[in-house]
């Protein structure tokens, strides 16, 4: 018997937007996480939206970034509205800067192909980057991208539970073994803390985690943990108003006023460990980012692991081979930006209808799978 019609297991922010969209469909959802909502790669995050900033090419990765920032702009006053709470979404302005000559003909080079995203980007000369933020260092000019800001990632996964629990959907933190139930060859539900739960659709949102609870069920994906370290800095002013990418470092302002300064990207397995060479890393970037930020607090440090698979494409979709199984994982280095409309796709989905664009680039199906 049917407990609900979907569990979710997973509750970082993919999970918790797909339990959210579920329920605001009419879907009785149930949320399962091991530990805390929100408390694994999404608790780590900066929280940027910046799909143009993270795409190198035009194809179908920027397609399905572009999405998630258009959903953010539709859908978060009804996450505000459903959830009472407030995500700190932003439209501040991403800005890349050139920190050297080669840099600046990268940027050219990208304005050129992302103009079609109709996000109007600017190009900015040094003086005007100066002018825009004198709190950073000299540069070769930059690229201005209004339309793009952050979100608070922790925040926003709590208002994301809370609405879904406004909807009716049930929310399970600290449950104990969430393991898949298998019966005469197909998915019925779940295990957890030794009772069989029954549900008519599993989706499966458990981030660098789904590689494993997939396999409990003989089917490769490929998703793997990507480490990420990343600090909170205090200034007495907040040295940048923008988003800043410089380098391979970048800085975010908060709402509270102090700085995210990110990320570190290790292939180091499950380690979660905040190093001395991570922050050294991170500092030194963010110093020659900002000067000012010499002098600055460091509030707080963490690492989280991004879900990342073999292609750095989300994995989203059914699996051929297995009714009763969405997958929502693989979303790498933007999770959050891809939240919403990965919420919408799985809602789509879950109620028999066409998602809201092509699904193939994403589908789980791309890697073999053996039953
Ligand atoms: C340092 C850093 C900076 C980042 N910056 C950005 C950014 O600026 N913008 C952006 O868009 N993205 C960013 N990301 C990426 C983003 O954080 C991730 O893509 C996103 O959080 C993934 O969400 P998720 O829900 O898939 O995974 P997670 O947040 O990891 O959640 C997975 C959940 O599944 C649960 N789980 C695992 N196994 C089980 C099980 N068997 N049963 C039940 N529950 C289980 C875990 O406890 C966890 O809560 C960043 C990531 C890092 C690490």
């Amino acid at each position: 018997m049917a407990s609900a019609d979907v569990a979710v297991v997973g509750g970082g922010v993919i999970g918790c937007a797909a339990a959210w969209y579920l329920a605001r469909a009419g879907l009785r959802v149930d949320l399962w996480d091991r530990g805390p909502l929100g408390g694994e790669a999404t608790a780590a995050s900066a929280g940027i939206l910046a799909p143009l900033a993270e795409s190198v090419t035009p194809g179908p990765f920027v397609d399905l970034a572009l999405a998630g920032l258009r959903a953010f702009a539709e859908d978060i006053e009804a996450v505000k509205d459903d959830s009472g709470l407030d995500p700190e979404y932003r439209r501040c302005g991403v800005l890349r800067v050139a920190v050297d000559g080669a840099a600046a003909v990268a940027l050219h080079e990208a304005a050129g192909w992302q103009a079609n995203a109709r996000l109007n980007l600017r190009w900015l000369e040094p003086r005007q980057v100066a002018t825009l933020e004198p709190g950073l260092a000299s540069c070769h000019g930059g690229l201005l991208s209004p339309a793009e800001g952050h979100v608070h990632p922790v925040r926003l996964s709590a208002a994301l539970a809370a609405a879904a629990y406004h909807r009716g959907a049930a929310l399970h933190p600290f449950a104990p073994a969430v393991e898949p139930w298998m019966e005469g060859g197909r998915l019925r539900g779940l295990f957890t803390g030794g009772e069989r739960r029954g549900y008519d659709l599993v989706v499966l949102a458990a981030g660098a985690w789904s590689a494993g609870w997939a396999a409990a069920l003989s089917l490769r994906i490929p998703v793997r943990p990507v480490k990420g370290q990343m600090l909170i800095a205090r200034t007495v002013a907040p040295p940048v108003r923008h988003v800043v990418f410089a380098g391979h470092s970048y800085l975010v302002p908060r709402a509270d006023g102090t700085t995210y300064i990110g990320a570190t990207q290790e292939e180091a397995g499950w380690d979660t460990r905040v190093t001395a060479g991570g922050i050294a890393e991170l500092t030194a970037g963010a110093i020659a980012a900002a000067p000012a930020l010499r002098d600055a607090e460091i509030v707080s440090a963490g690492a989280g692991l991004r879900p990342a698979s073999v292609d750095g494409l989300p994995v989203i979709g059914a699996i051929p081979g297995c009714d009763g199984l969405i997958v929502a994982a693989g979303h790498f280095r933007n999770g959050i930006l891809m939240c919403l409309v990965t919420g919408r796709i799985i809602a789509a989905l879950a109620g028999g209808n066409a998602a809201p664009l092509p699904l193939e680039p994403f589908s789980p199906g791309r890697f073999a799978v053996a039953w």
